[in-house]
């Protein structure tokens, strides 16, 4: 394989550990050292062996975790050689997560002359309340300043993370983060409905009655506000929660998306060469070891079936807008609709029905309406027992 494919980091380092976050990642900072010898210690071993020796990387997204936690003599130590190993595409987009509220705020000017393009800010909100529910360590005005050094430091392809559905939010506290986004003209904003994950604070906040979960009217409600909200300020929504001013959608994301190969490296980061699939074990200490011993730290490797890959492409493309070619569909588009209509057991107050309201189809493909990307699971669910069945 020679690419271009997409290249992921985790950094798996946290100032501190989010009520809600599912992510792996640590605030064991004293393990940064041997962890940066040991992604590159990883990095050459793919590097070096098929299938991804040799492959060009046409965007790189460093995540986590809190990759704004390295200093920018760690980033470039990591990025010197990872430019030697792998071939970077001239235009690849190279993005960096970074948490408002941090000293490390202050290198965003050296993170840019190292060639990183794009970067991605955890405001999450904007409201008090909110960033208090999620436990952020941020507050509004660090928030604020946080996009003011960003742009001051030349990003010019700055993305906003949003949280929405959060415990307690209401429809006017979405609002104004929303237009706070907004003033600042970001070119790309993300915005999640709040998972409850399993196995973190909050959801044990929930289940022991003190905390409230947004109700699935509300969520639909905020869902459907930032959409408009964003489209009338000049946004396209290209994917359930993402939206970009023209010309700057996640080139990352649309190669997840789009079922491209991709390498994943560092402890939890996934893999996928077009027909395998492996992820490396969710632990630093063992990630450490493992590295050491055997050049890489995989937890677990599947080969995907054709079943699978059918079902990965229903999955993928449903979540872009653009929705699914109708040709090389894994069902018939008639199934699709017959599958989908009347349905009126979702839970939800609107009807799905006989006209589709959930899907759409136009210009040869098929697509989620606004009302299927709501309910992205429960559709997904519907047309993959076709392709089973069949
Ligand atoms: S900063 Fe991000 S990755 Fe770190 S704990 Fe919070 S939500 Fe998770």
């Amino acid at each position: 394989m020679t690419g271009p494919a997409a290249l992921y980091l985790h950094i798996p380092f946290c100032a501190h550990k989010c009520a809600y976050c599912d992510f792996y990642s640590i605030t064991r900072r004293e393990l940064l050292p041997p962890f940066i010898d040991a992604l590159l210690h990883e990095m050459a071993f793919y590097s070096e062996n098929p299938p991804f020796g040799g492959f060009s990387v046409s965007t790189l997204y460093l995540g986590g975790g809190t990759p704004s936690l390295l200093t920018p003599a760690q980033w470039k130590k990591i990025l010197l050689p990872l430019k030697d190993k792998f071939t970077l595409v001239q235009d690849a987009e190279i993005t960096l997560e970074a948490n408002p509220g941090t000293a490390e705020m202050a290198h965003l000017s050296a993170y840019r002359r190292l060639g990183i393009n794009r970067l991605s800010l955890g405001i999450q909100s904007f409201q008090p309340a909110d960033l208090a529910r999620l436990s952020r360590l941020h507050n509004t005005a660090e928030a604020e300043q946080a996009i003011r050094l960003a742009r001051k430091a030349g990003f010019d392809n700055l993305s906003l993370d949003l949280i929405f559905a959060v415990p307690g939010q209401t429809v006017d506290a979405w609002r104004k983060t929303l237009d706070q986004a907004l003033a600042f003209q970001p070119e790309h904003l993300s915005c999640y409905s709040l998972t409850i994950e399993p196995g973190t604070p909050l959801h044990r906040q929930v289940q022991q009655g003190q905390v409230q979960p947004c109700d699935e009217e509300l969520e639909r409600e905020l869902f459907i506000l930032t959409q408009e909200t964003l489209q009338q300020a000049g946004y396209e929504q290209y994917e359930i929660s993402n939206y970009s001013l023209p010309g700057f959608r996640s080139r990352h994301n649309q190669a997840y998306w789009s079922g491209y190969p991709y390498l994943g490296l560092g402890p939890s980061a996934h893999s996928f060469d077009g027909h395998r699939r492996w992820w490396n074990v969710r632990d630093v200490d063992q990630y450490l070891r493992a590295v050491s011993t055997q050049g890489r730290a995989v937890a677990d490797t599947e080969t995907l079936t054709t079943e699978q890959k059918k079902i990965e492409s229903v999955l993928l493309g449903l979540r872009r807008v653009e929705g699914l070619p109708l040709a090389g569909l894994p069902f018939q588009a008639e199934k699709a609709a017959a599958a989908l209509a009347g349905i009126d057991d979702c839970g939800r107050p609107f009807q799905s029905s006989a006209d589709n309201k959930l899907i759409i189809q136009a210009n040869d493909r098929l697509a989620l309406s606004r009302e299927g990307l709501l309910l992205y699971n429960y559709v997904c669910e519907k047309l993959c027992s076709l392709i089973t069945s069949t």
